[in-house]
C-alpha cells in the first residue's frame, strides 16, 4: 500500500476541501502511476484516498473518505463509488438521459458517465482513472446492463494528461442513434458524433423553465440552438413561432426532424452566426416574447476570460434589445472561469442604457444529476439567469 503525505501548505488546502494537488505538494514518495493511494496531512492525519498520476500536472486527486487505513482494490473502489453515484440517480426515468457520474462531485475525479436510455457514454479526463477503465466498464455493465458502452475520449483536456483523443466502443455493439424521452419530448442522440457525450443533459432545468414560460410567448428566439432542445420545449409549451439559430447545418436538420417526430409545427431554423443574426434581427426591428441565449463556453481558460466576457456582453446587449414588452430572456454561460457574479456583472453592463428594466426572475443551474460540490466552486460551471423585461409605464412610448 502507498501512503502519500501532503506538504503543510497543501494540507491546509486539503482540509478546506480542495481535491487537486501538484507534484510539489507531495512529500517524497514511491507511488506508481495510476495507484489508488492513502493520503495523509503533514501530521499524518487521514485525508481519505486519492489517485496518483505521474503523467499529469495534477499529480494527486483526492477521492474522499475510505474506511480503515488501507487502500481499496480498483474493483472495490470503483464498485463502491459508481454504485453510490448510480443509486443517487435511482429515480431517473429509464427512457430519459441522465448523468450517472459527475467527476469529483461524485468522488471519481475525471470521470463522466452519461446514460441515454439503454446506452452508456463515458469520458475520462484523468490519466490515473484511465488506468482503471476495465474495472469501470465491468462495473457499469454489471449495474446498468447497457446495449453499448462508448468512450467519447475526444476531449482536448486529455492532452494535458498525456492521453490520446479517441472515440472507442468499449462494450456491446455500435448504436449510432439512441432516442431519449425527456418530459414527453423525443430527441435523437448521436453518441459517436454529437456534442459532449451526445446531448446537453445539463440544461434540463432550464429547458423545463422555457417550456413553462412559453405558453404566453407568441414569438421565441433560440440562439445557439444545437438540435433544438429549447426550441422544441418552447413549442410544446405553447409558443406559436420559434426562430432557432445555429451555425451547424447538421444540428438544425436534427432539430427539424425531432420537431416533426414530436408533431410540433412553428419551427423556423436559421443557419447563421448568432452574432450576425442578432444584429440583423435588430435592424429589421423584430422582437420576441422569449429569447434563449446558450452559447458554447467563450472563456475556455482563465486567459480567455476577458475576451469571453466581451462576447457575452455583446451578445446579451443585442438580445436584450430584441425583447418585446413583457418579454423574458433566458441567458446562459457554461464557462468554468466565469463565476455567477462575473456573469451577472457582465449582464448589468449589457443592460446599460436599456429603455426598460430587467428584473431577475430566476437563477438556474445544471440539474441535480450534475451535482455542485460546495468545496469545489468550479463544479458549478453552468449558470443560467432568467430576466424579465419590465416597463414602468412612465415613458411616452410605454417604456421606462
Ligand atoms: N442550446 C443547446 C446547446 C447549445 S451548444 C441545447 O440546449 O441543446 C452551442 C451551440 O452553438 C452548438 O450547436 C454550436 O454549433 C453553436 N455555435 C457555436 N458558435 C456559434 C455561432 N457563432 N453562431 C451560431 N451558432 C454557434
Amino acid at each position: 500500500m502507498t501512503t502519500l503525505r501532503l506538504t503543510p501548505a497543501a494540507s491546509r488546502f486539503a482540509r478546506r476541501g480542495r481535491p487537486w494537488f501538484f507534484a510539489d505538494d507531495l512529500a517524497p514518495h514511491d507511488a506508481r502511476h495510476g495507484a489508488i493511494v492513502r493520503v495523509v496531512d503533514e501530521r499524518d492525519r487521514d485525508l481519505g484516498v486519492g489517485v496518483f498520476s505521474s503523467s499529469s500536472k495534477l499529480a494527486l486527486r483526492l477521492c474522499g473518505a475510505w474506511p480503515g487505513d488501507g487502500v481499496p482494490s480498483p474493483e472495490d473502489f470503483f464498485g463502491t463509488r459508481l454504485g453510490a453515484a448510480i443509486a443517487r440517480r435511482a429515480g431517473a426515468d429509464g427512457a430519459a438521459g441522465v448523468r450517472l457520474v459527475h467527476g469529483d462531485a461524485d468522488g471519481v475525479p475525471g470521470l463522466v458517465v452519461d446514460r441515454y436510455a439503454d446506452c452508456v457514454v463515458l469520458q475520462v479526463g484523468a490519466a490515473a482513472i484511465e488506468c482503471h477503465l476495465a474495472a469501470i466498464v465491468h462495473e457499469l455493465d454489471r449495474r446498468v446492463e447497457p446495449r453499448m458502452i462508448l468512450a467519447r475520449n475526444d476531449l482536448s483536456v486529455r492532452r494535458l494528461e498525456g492521453l490520446e483523443q479517441v472515440v472507442e466502443l468499449l462494450h456491446g455493439r455500435r448504436v449510432e442513434q439512441v432516442d431519449i424521452v425527456e418530459d414527453g419530448l423525443r430527441f435523437g442522440v448521436l453518441p459517436f458524433t454529437g456534442h459532449k457525450t451526445g446531448f446537453y443533459l445539463d440544461q434540463r432545468p432550464a429547458r423545463s423553465a422555457v417550456r413553462g414560460a412559453a405558453a404566453r410567448a407568441r414569438r421565441v428566439l433560440d440562439l445557439f440552438c444545437y438540435q433544438g432542445g429549447f426550441a422544441l420545449n418552447a413549442l410544446r409549451g405553447g409558443a406559436q413561432h420559434v426562430v432557432a439559430v445555429d451555425q451547424s447545418r447538421d444540428a438544425l436538420e436534427r432539430a427539424r426532424l425531432d420537431a416533426e417526430r414530436n408533431g410540433l409545427s412553428g419551427l423556423v431554423t436559421s443557419e447563421a452566426n448568432a452574432f450576425d443574426a442578432v444584429r440583423e434581427l435588430r435592424e429589421s426591428r423584430q422582437t420576441f416574447d422569449l429569447i434563449v441565449v446558450d452559447p458554447p463556453a467563450f472563456a475556455k481558460s482563465r486567459r480567455e476570460t476577458e475576451g469571453g466576457l466581451r462576447g457575452y456582453r455583446d451578445l446579451n446587449r443585442h438580445a436584450m434589445r430584441l425583447l418585446a414588452p413583457g418579454g423574458r430572456l433566458v441567458t446562459c454561460t457554461c464557462s468554468h472561469h466565469v463565476t455567477r457574479e462575473k456573469f451577472e456583472d457582465t449582464l448589468r453592463q449589457a443592460a446599460a442604457e436599456l429603455p426598460f428594466r430587467l428584473v431577475i426572475r430566476a437563477r438556474i443551474g445544471a440539474g441535480s444529476d450534475h451535482p455542485v460540490w460546495l468545496s469545489l466552486p468550479e463544479s458549478e460551471y453552468l449558470k443560467v439567469v432568467v430576466l424579465d423585461r419590465v416597463d414602468l409605464g412612465d415613458g411616452r412610448d410605454g417604456t421606462d
